[in-house]
């Protein structure tokens, strides 16, 4: 997918303008999750493309007292890991100097760059809107994030200048695609190369590196897998890692190029803010997930630790808690290869098709005997289920009034099926359907 990100001062009414991008999808998603995470990564499609948008701002919290080095950054950081930016001002303000401060970082870009005038509603903020050619961006686009007008134009453009990515090479390397994702320290680096130490796949600093991610073929301990690396695009590292937002950016591209995610936190640390924008991150592709607690070796330890520290975790990451949770160590290679073999049989359980006999066989008396509520004394009844051909495991449950079956009862399904079948580390998705 193509990584749109949307940049701009506070309160030019970025996150409107997301919301309205990701709006109809985010829709689907969330009425079939039953959960709102992260506002501030979402999926998009516009004439049949399909792209991923990031709303830099909305990683910034007391966003009103924001410095200007701080918009700086993340507009450097955007120019750095996206394959387009949409740049939005505030007709109202008119140019001010922060605008400038970004056009000028802008204009340097060779990447497209877009400009959204936003609040222009009326004719005379049409006029009013001329000012901004001399941010020296060239076309700007007029917009009402509020009413929506405008956008489609704007959309036009976007995907007429976003980059062709390749088709994806699944079938010539049909091997699991695994990323190592995390915030920064978090022991990514030292666990990969305790995992595939001297063979480390080194981009070095080439101009215009492929900003695609790119697989690397391993083989260790007896598996063949492919380990999904962005770092050819990690040059400009002048980027501080203190952004809320940095590990978010960092890894979508690499999330969403892989099969399943390994999520590397800092066990002296926690499970904290940054984390969880990546797991979330991975959640919302429909990835595999395993988190690796690293740097086991630093915690005091007794009895209970392990127990309250996996608690402590799978707490934070409801309602999505069927997922491995390895304690290891980079340092002391504790445990590498069972993160391994977690990684693959992750994989494997995201792969799994089961057999639509089967399936009926062992739902079918478990959903007799709990059927959905009746709603205003009607019956509802499910007599078919059958899991799709999709690459991320999806079901379909037939019934003669999908329309009133509620989150609890999906919940209830899906934990179904995830007792009856090895869903662990892999998000699933339920759908009701009229037969
Ligand atoms: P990255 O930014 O996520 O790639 O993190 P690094 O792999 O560069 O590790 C950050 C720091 O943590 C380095 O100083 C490592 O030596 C240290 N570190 C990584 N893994 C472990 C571990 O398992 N135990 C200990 N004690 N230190 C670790």
């Amino acid at each position: 997918n193509n990584i749109v990100a949307i940049v701009g001062r506070p309160n030019v009414g970025k996150s409107t303008f997301f919301n309205r991008l990701i709006q109809r999808r985010e829709a689907i998603v969330d009425s079939v999750s039953g959960v709102t995470r992260d506002r501030n990564y979402g999926k998009s499609e516009w004439n049949g493309k399909e792209f991923s948008v990031i709303d830099t701002g909305g990683y910034i919290k007391g966003s009103d007292d924001i410095f200007e080095g701080e918009i700086r950054k993340q507009v450097e950081l955007a120019i750095d890991e996206a394959d387009a930016i949409i740049f939005v001002v505030d007709v109202e303000d008119g140019i001010t100097p922060m605008d400038e401060e970004v056009a000028k970082l802008l204009r340097k870009v060779t990447k497209p760059v877009l400009l959204a005038v936003n609040k222009v509603d009326n004719a005379m903020r049409q006029q009013d809107a001329i000012e901004f050619y001399n941010l020296g961006l060239g076309e700007y686009f007029t917009i009402a994030g509020m009413s929506g007008s405008g956008t489609g134009e704007l959309l036009d453009k976007l995907v007429e200048v976003l980059p062709e990515l390749p088709d994806a090479v699944e079938e010539e390397n049909p091997l699991p695609r695994f990323c190592v994702v995390g915030r920064p320290n978090a022991g990514k680096s030292s666990f990969i190369n305790a995992l595939i130490g001297e063979d480390r796949f080194v981009v070095t600093d080439i101009a215009g590196t492929t900003r695609d991610a790119i697989d690397t073929k391993y083989n260790r301990f007896g598996f063949e897998f492919n380990l999904v690396d962005t770092a050819g695009i990690r040059r400009k590292a002048k980027v501080k890692e203190d952004l809320e937002f940095y590990s978010v950016m960092r890894s979508v591209r690499a999330i969403e190029h892989s099969d399943v995610c390994i999520l590397v936190i800092d066990a002296t640390r926690g499970f904290e803010g940054q984390d969880q924008n990546i797991f979330w991150l991975a959640e919302k592709n429909r990835k595999g997930i395993v988190i690796l607690v690293n740097k086991w070796d630093l915690v005091e330890k007794d009895t209970m630790s392990t127990k309250r520290y996996e608690d402590a975790i799978r707490k934070e990451i409801e309602p999505f808690t069927d997922v491995p949770i390895l304690f290891v160590s980079a340092l002391t290679k504790q445990r590498l290869l069972k993160a391994l073999e977690t990684a693959v049989q992750v994989y494997e359980n995201r792969k799994q098709r089961v057999a639509t006999s089967k399936l009926n066989e062992i739902m079918l008396p478990i959903i007799e005997h709990m059927p959905p509520p009746a709603v205003k004394g009607k019956y509802i009844k499910i007599k078919f289920c059958m899991q799709l051909p999709t690459p991320a495991p999806q079901f379909v449950f037939f019934a003669n009034l999908p329309q009133y079956i509620k989150d609890p009862y999906r919940r209830f399904v899906e934990n179904k099926l995830r007792e009856n079948f090895d869903f662990e580390g892999v998000p699933i998705d339920v759908y009701f359907r009229q037969k």
